[in-house]
């Protein structure tokens, strides 16, 4: 079973559920978690767990070689994404933009282009008895989280059987690194807020998995601190709300703390029973 944890904006609770609920659901069975969120994880600040596997991942991009090169321009003009550059009497690559598509590499007359490794990222995989955590770091300076992403949700299937619950800290929005992130899911969770930013941007979200035909459910964080919009909305459009989440200041003290909730904090542990509950019925 994979499920996604995503949200329409950032700062709705996602690394909270994402870290608690992994932790607890740990205590019953096998969970790996994976914060997929690339260009700023942070779940690792609250499982402190030691090493089992650090390695780098790469993508490749296409290498100019002068000597080869006859400056016939076809590689820029194949590029898609503008990733290639001819000057007079140079060929440029943007390894940023470059999308690793091969295009230019296959198509150039003198394999002046050959693909090389560039390195994007760091992954990391810990382990603390049934608690399997990986991690996944964008390089400073990297524009594109998708091929990490992708190449994080590979490992993740290499390393984990299918009995094993695996949860994903998703990226923040409706973009490509969200997309990507929710992609395998079987289920995606979306936490929100109930006031009005967090139902504008939740409501993106929604119209984002019903676009790639993914099964939904919402937690509502902090839920008696906004209005019942929210709640009523789903409610209209038959939108499953596993659980809801009430504004307690032990909450934020323990997180900004760095530590788990749900051990001290009855409410919180309520809402993770109702969403295990919910999915091991899906
Ligand atoms: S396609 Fe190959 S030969 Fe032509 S300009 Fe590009 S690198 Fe040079
Ligand atoms: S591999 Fe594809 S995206 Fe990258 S430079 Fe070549 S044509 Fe452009």
């Amino acid at each position: 079973m994979k499920v996604a944890i995503a949200s329409g904006k950032g700062g709705t609770g996602k690394t909270l559920l994402s870290t608690n609920l992994a932790s607890y659901w740990s205590k019953r069975q096998p969970v790996v978690l994976a914060d997929v969120d690339v260009e700023e994880p942070n779940d690792a600040l609250f499982l402190p767990f030691s090493r089992l596997n650090q390695e780098d991942k790469f993508k490749f991009i296409p290498s100019w070689h002068a000597d080869a090169c006859i400056l016939c321009g076809q590689c820029q003009e194949i590029c898609n994404f503008n990733a290639i550059v001819q000057l007079e009497n140079e060929i440029m690559v943007f390894d940023e933009l470059c999308h690793s598509c091969y295009a230019c590499s296959e198509l150039c007359p003198t394999q002046a282009l050959p693909m090389i490794p560039h390195k994007i990222g760091e992954l990391k995989h810990s382990q603390e008895g049934n608690f399997s955590f990986v991690e996944s770091r964008l390089r400073v300076g990297e524009e594109q989280a998708v091929p990490l992403i992708a190449q994080t949700h590979q490992y993740v299937d290499a390393h984990f059987s299918p009995q094993t619950i695996m949860l994903y800290d998703c990226p923040p929005g409706t973009s490509c690194p969200m997309i990507e992130a929710t992609k395998e899911a079987d289920f995606v969770i979306l936490i929100t807020e109930p006031t009005p930013f967090g139902e504008h941007d939740v409501k993106l979200a929604m119209k984002a998995m019903q676009k790639t035909s993914k099964t939904y459910g919402v937690v509502i964080n902090r839920s008696d601190a906004g209005d019942d919009h929210l709640r009523q909305y789903c409610k209209r459009n038959h939108i499953p709300v596993l659980a809801t989440i009430p504004f307690d200041r032990q909450i934020a003290i323990l997180y900004a703390q760095g530590k788990l909730v749900y051990e001290e904090i009855p409410s919180v542990r309520a809402a993770l029973d109702q969403i295990i509950e919910f999915i091991q019925r899906l």
